[in-house]
């Protein structure tokens, strides 16, 4: 699908904190992109909205410092841990209680190209901010949404080898 050779994969590109103590790097292009217009991540980012680029944990490599993970409430109930920045407390990414450890939600905007990843699909956008204005042709939905039919096929295939390679669940797995 992404065979045009005149579209050149920009990645691996890297990103970081403010202060730049940590930089980390994405190795290849994330699964896929969320731009979330839910409560908790407006008042997360004291913004309108959250834009998360969701990859497997072994494809973001730290390559300087060390992160602190604060442990977040997040809507599910199950909570959140945020990688921080221990100095200037930037957040570079989550993991969520459903994926655990194998997946991050790397914040976009700490990359230093996120021009490279708009939004695969808005969500909750039934809390939406009224002067949001979303762009034709990429997928809205009021709340979450169904993998199978908003995925592209390579990233169903990494999110099952993912799931394949994950030792055998646990209790608190799902
Ligand atoms: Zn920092
Ligand atoms: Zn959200």
């Amino acid at each position: 699908m992404s065979a045009i050779p005149t579209d050149p994969d920009p990645f691996p590109f890297e990103g970081g904190c403010s202060c730049r103590a940590l930089r980390y790097r994405m190795a290849t292009r994330p699964l896929f992109v969320h731009c979330c217009h839910c409560r908790w991540c407006q008042r997360e980012t004291g913004s309108a909205f959250a834009l998360n680029a969701m990859i497997e944990a072994e494809r973001v490599q730290l390559l300087q410092g060390e992160i602190e993970l604060v442990v977040t409430p997040s809507e599910s109930g199950k909570g959140q841990k945020i990688a921080r920045c221990p100095h200037c407390r930037v957040a570079l990414w989550s993991h969520y209680a459903g994926a655990g450890d194998a997946v991050c939600f790397v914040r976009v905007g700490t990359l230093d190209a996120p021009d490279h990843l708009p939004p695969d699909i808005h969500i909750f956008t039934m809390s939406k901010q009224p002067w949001v204005l979303l762009p034709p042709g990429t997928p809205a939905v009021a709340e979450y949404y169904s993998r199978a039919e908003h995925w592209p096929a390579e990233s169903l295939e990494r999110a099952r080898a993912l799931k394949a390679s994950r030792p055998p669940a646990g209790p608190t797995a799902g």
